[in-house]
Order: structure tokens, then sequence, then C-alpha cells
């Protein structure tokens, strides 16, 4: 049994919306609840590799994201449900990143910097988390709800900061 832990991305670790509030403004992206965590952060401030992963997307939407990077966890992990899955974190309104398409990166490795780009009132960074299985065409969502497919992290924070061992 391997469960989930994730280090905190950035420090202090200040949460400033929480996974599933409900808010019309998601309606334009398809989704009904707020698909990630808010952390609080400044513009520039690193951001950490919350657990060993690959970085699997960087880009950019100006009018949603903002600048953004995704990355899969290099372990699979099971879950209080009987799951058994990857997991997908995408890290949004970056002001910049060191990473590319490709990199694999340690626990409390930078993988971006922060910021507020794309649709954002203030710095801040949006972590989507999912659940996912490989399927014949690559990974796609293992969950499927009015979060855009996400999951709640709360109970997977570990507590500890995100540092290079
Ligand atoms: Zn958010």
């Amino acid at each position: 049994m391997t469960p989930l832990s994730l280090f905190y991305p950035v420090s202090p670790h200040t949460v400033t919306r929480g996974w599933g509030v409900e808010d019309e403004l998601y309606a334009e992206f398809g989704f009904k609840k707020h698909n990630g965590v808010d952390l609080a952060l400044s513009v520039g401030q690193e951001i950490r590799a919350p657990f060993d992963c690959t970085v699997t997307l960087v880009g950019n939407h100006p009018k949603g994201s903002g600048l953004f990077v995704c990355v899969l966890s290099n372990a699979q992990y099971d879950f209080p449900d009987g799951a058994r899955t990857r997991v997908e974190l995408s890290f949004m309104h970056l002001s910049g990143t060191p990473v590319r398409k490709g990199m694999r990166l340690g626990v409390g490795a930078v993988l971006a910097y922060g910021g507020s780009t794309g649709k954002s009132t203030g710095p801040h960074v949006h972590i989507a988390p999912k659940r996912v299985k490989k399927g014949l065409l690559g990974y796609r969502d293992y969950d499927r709800n009015d979060a855009n497919n996400t999951f709640d992290p709360t109970a997977y924070w570990n507590g500890a900061y995100a540092t290079l061992s």
C-alpha cells in the first residue's frame, strides 16, 4: 500500500480558497466547483515539486489558467476507496518556470515561480489534482465529477515543506 503523501509546495502554506467551493465563475470553463486549492504566495516565489514526478505539459491560457505546468506522479498511489492511480497536478497562474516537458523532478525541485497570470485577481497558485489511469490513448481522468474531475488534496498534505534531500 502506498498512500498519497504531498509535501507543501510553497512556504508558508496558506490556503486562500479550498477545493469544491461552488462559484458561478467556473461555469465558463464547464464545471461548477473550484477544481483545486489556491495557495497564497508572492510573485516570483518558488513553487516546489510536492512529490516525485515528471513534467507532462507546460502551456499558457491567457484567459484562464495563465502560464501553467502539469506534472504526473512517478508512483501509483492507493486511495481509501480502493483506487490505485497516478496523480496529475496542474499549477496555474505562474509568472515563469524553469522546467520543460519530459523533465523528471524530485521532491523539492523548483517547478515554477508564482504569479497572477490568466484569470486571477491576485498572486496565488491554483493547484488542480486529478487521479489518472493509463488508457489506450494515454492518461485519462479516473474521477467523474462537477469539479472538473479533480479531488480534494487536503487530507494528503504531509505537513512538511518540499525541500531538496
Ligand atoms: Zn483556484
